[in-house]
């Protein structure tokens, strides 16, 4: 046995039993107290969370809506995005993000991503803008900021939108700036591993525009600014209260569980930079820019070998996940759009490359000490 073997220890990607362990007692209080107002739908939970949201992410508005892809989906309408239009995206992102311009009947049009951060690689934005070009769409992938100046030169310079899909990015920085406040619309994301994550489904939306932002008050609500009459054709998509009152108690414990995620992330740099896998290229780690607060929603590394070294860290009791086996430009409902495999290097070398390793709040050292010894392991078996 090398001198790495350590205890056994079982480490899950994700572990939402610590969480509750710690805010279990809050959350049921809260859940109670919608049971017994019978508020259910848009009610004060909702507007207390929706005016918390937009101070937390320094915008004017928050608006509550059903799910993640909902709120991508909704900025896209507010936007006059439809049929015929194109939409400049990353084909490396949950599938959500082309997924909601694609229902619309408009097109996505793909840019590849950095191989560094896996954010949009602004450089090749510029030659895939053309007359139908109705707005770009950067992805904040894995808690960090893309290039937002860059991509707000270029939308302005094209009088373009900038929607910002914000899923994993909740609390994250750009330049002192939040995540939300830095387009002209932005989505997040309650899915329960997210940040911050709900009891189910959930998603938001926030702007600092007022007309917008009133346009998105009725589009979830069928386009009805005034109940019965509708100005638009929407949709059903409202968050609920109960996911609310959960996501109120949940938002004061938001800043501290990111923190204890960068200092997670610190702690992987220091553990991988002790060994020799970085040296030897067999692992690369997360690379973090300049003036950017990355929230960590996920520590995506790239490795070589990486389904035998998925499957080995599961036999030692590691959970890890892989985002994303397969570029959308390689999903068989965007064939007709036409694109081959080759056309986004960087992003289909990742999906063979990337896996996320734990990286959420309760992980301890001790467990970070065992990921990292069991990886070396690997490489040198
Ligand atoms: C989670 C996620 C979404 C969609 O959110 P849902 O709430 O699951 O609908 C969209 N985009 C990205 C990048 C995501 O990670």
């Amino acid at each position: 046995m090398s001198e790495n073997t350590q205890m056994r220890r079982e480490i899950p990607i994700l572990d939402l039993f610590s969480q509750y362990s710690e805010i279990g007692q809050e959350t049921e209080a809260a859940v109670l107290t919608v049971l017994r107002s019978q508020q259910y739908i848009l009610g004060p939970a909702v507007k207390e969370l929706e005016k918390e949201l937009a101070a937390y992410c320094n915008t004017a508005y928050a608006i509550g809506c059903a799910s993640g892809s909902d709120a991508i989906l909704l900025a896209l309408m507010a936007s006059d995005v439809d049929e015929g239009d194109e939409v400049i995206t990353t084909p490396y992102t949950f599938f959500a993000t082309a997924g909601s311009i694609a229902r619309l009947g408009a097109t996505p049009v793909f840019v590849d991503i950095e191989a560094d951060t896996f954010n949009i690689n602004v450089s090749e934005i510029e030659a895939r803008i053309s007359a139908k070009t109705k707005a770009i769409l950067p992805v904040h992938l894995f808690g960090q900021c893309a290039d937002m100046d860059e991509i707000n030169a270029l939308a302005a310079g094209h009088q373009i939108a900038v929607i910002e899909d914000a899923a994993q990015a909740i609390g994250a920085e750009y330049q002192g700036r939040r995540a939300g406040s830095l387009g002209k619309v932005a989505a997040f994301s309650f899915y329960p591993s997210k940040n911050l994550g709900g009891a189910g489904d959930g998603g938001l939306l926030t702007t600092d525009d007022a007309q917008l932002a009133e346009k998105l008050f009725a589009l979830r609500t069928h386009g009805a600014k005034r109940k019965y009459f509708h100005d638009y054709v929407g949709l059903n998509s409202r968050l609920d209260s109960l996911q609310a009152a959960i996501l109120r108690v949940k938002l004061s414990y938001l800043d501290g569980w990111s923190d204890k995620r960068r200092k997670n992330a610190e702690t992987y740099g220091r553990l991988f930079t002790a060994t020799d896998l970085v040296e030897r290229g067999v692992v690369q780690l997360p690379v973090l820019r300049e003036e950017r607060r990355h929230v960590f929603n996920q520590y995506v590394i790239l490795v070589d070998r990486r389904d035998e070294l998925k499957d080995w860290l599961k036999a030692q009791g590691i959970g890890t996940e892989i985002y994303y086996p397969l570029s959308l430009h390689e999903q068989v409902c965007f064939q007709y759009l036409g694109y081959k495999t080759g056309d986004f290097p960087v992003s289909e070398s990742a999906a063979q490359r990337s896996l996320a390793i734990p990286i959420y709040p309760e992980l301890n050292d001790e467990d970070q000490r065992y990921i990292v010894s069991m990886m070396q392991e690997f490489y040198n078996r």
